[in-house]
């Protein structure tokens, strides 16, 4: 069975969510199958491999993935988080979502300057959500690796919204 796969068959879709006309992509069946998780972790570590030195993940569900490829591949981890919940010197990207608008932070001074960050989450819809944080990654004097995401709404056109960086979704919708 193929990370696809699983994604595809474990997926559940709620119309109305969280807003009337919005159709939103429940992975949290996906992330609760063993063998579906780990068959998504090693397929963006294969995606990836030899192409970056620290994972990001966005809040909140990219975190999950953030610490399985952290562990996994043997790098750091970044958390990239919401608004206001990190200390010290902080970056801070504002962007419009698909339902709102958003800040997200990065901390500065983790990792040394220009290493290369593989960005994680789960959905991709229209993209400004990983813009921000391409966006935090560049300023915090690293490189973009990629974006992996496990599903990709491709109506929203996400893709267009994060510029030339490579990127990798286990599913397209
Ligand atoms: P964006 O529109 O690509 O910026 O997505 C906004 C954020 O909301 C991202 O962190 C996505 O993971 C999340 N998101 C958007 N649509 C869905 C959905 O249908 N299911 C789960 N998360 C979603």
């Amino acid at each position: 069975t193929t990370a696809s796969d699983y994604v595809e068959s474990l997926l559940a879709s709620y119309p109305d969510f969280p807003q009337p006309g919005i159709l939103f992509r429940d992975l949290n069946p996906v992330f609760a199958d063993a063998a579906a998780f780990r068959s998504i972790v090693d397929e963006i570590i294969d995606h990836y491999r030899g192409q970056f030195d620290a994972v990001a993940g966005i809040e909140a569900r990219g975190f999950l993935l953030a610490a399985a490829l952290g562990y996994a591949a043997d790098v750091p981890v970044l958390a990239v988080r919401k608004g206001g919940k990190l200390p010290g010197t902080v970056l801070t990207e504002e962007y419009d979502l698909e339902y709102g608008s958003a800040r997200l932070e990065l901390e500065v001074g983790q990792l040394p300057a220009g290493s290369r960050v593989l960005v994680l989450d789960d959905v991709l819809a229209t993209g400004g959500t990983v813009a921000a944080t391409n966006r935090l990654v560049e300023r915090a004097g690293y490189r973009l690796a990629g974006v992996a995401v496990v599903v990709e709404l491709s109506d929203l056109q996400g893709r267009e919204h994060i510029g030339d960086a490579p990127i990798h979704a286990i599913l397209s919708l």
